[in-house]
């Protein structure tokens, strides 16, 4: 899981001349919680030294296990585009949470969009999304899941025929047709079961 650093989990600002930051209300929970689930790394377009003095502060448990700043991201008029592919991760287990969706528009289907925080303590947004994150996870696993058992079960549904005395090439031969559900009741299946265990989740 890559997260955004300014105005997706703190704000910055200066009083009487001396910078601060805000910590956005969940925040330590949220992170708690998804490094239980994910791997978790911060990629900013902020500047390295300023990133990692918030850091440092702000992940005293360590759940932050990897940083990316400025040098990382990828210049492009005003934004900092955050190529995902940097982070050297199998880009189809890879999400990115930002509040400026320019940040992640090489890899759109791989970013979760969250608003920009600045000050409201009675912001929700972290609460909120932690159990879409954890649903998201558990629902990629059944997907997975029952991803490695069709193939399993392709390969078992065929065998080699042993190379005849005439010395033609191998053929591959279709067993008789085992029990198999036809696609449509499949797909019809996960989607049974991941919604089954988001609204268990979510009760
Ligand atoms: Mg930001």
């Amino acid at each position: 899981m890559v997260l955004d650093l300014d105005e997706t989990l703190v704000h910055y600002y200066e009083a009487n001349g001396e910078g601060n930051y805000r910590i956005r209300p969940g925040c330590e929970k949220f992170l708690k919680e998804m490094s239980e689930l994910y791997e978790v790394c911060i990629f900013t377009a902020a500047m390295q030294d300023y990133a990692d003095w918030v850091l440092n502060e702000l992940d005293k448990n360590k759940y932050i296990t990897h940083r990316m700043y400025r040098q990382h991201a990828s210049p492009n008029g005003y934004v900092f585009v955050k190529d995902l592919s940097r982070t050297g991760r199998p880009l189809a287990r890879t999400i990115i949470v930002d509040n400026v969706a320019e940040n992640f528009c090489l890899q759109p289907d791989n970013g979760i969009f969250i608003k920009s925080w600045f000050d409201d303590m009675s912001d929700t947004a972290l609460f909120e999304l932690a159990p879409l994150l954890k649903c998201k996870l558990r629902s990629s696993l059944i997907v997975c899941r029952n991803r490695r058992k069709e193939m399993s079960r392709r390969q078992r549904s065929f065998t080699s025929v042993p190379r005849p005395d005439d010395g033609t090439d191998q053929k591959w031969r279709l067993k008789p047709k085992a029990k198999s559900l036809s696609n449509s009741k499949r797909v019809l299946r996960i989607k049974f079961i991941v919604t089954f265990v988001c609204s268990n989740f979510t009760n």
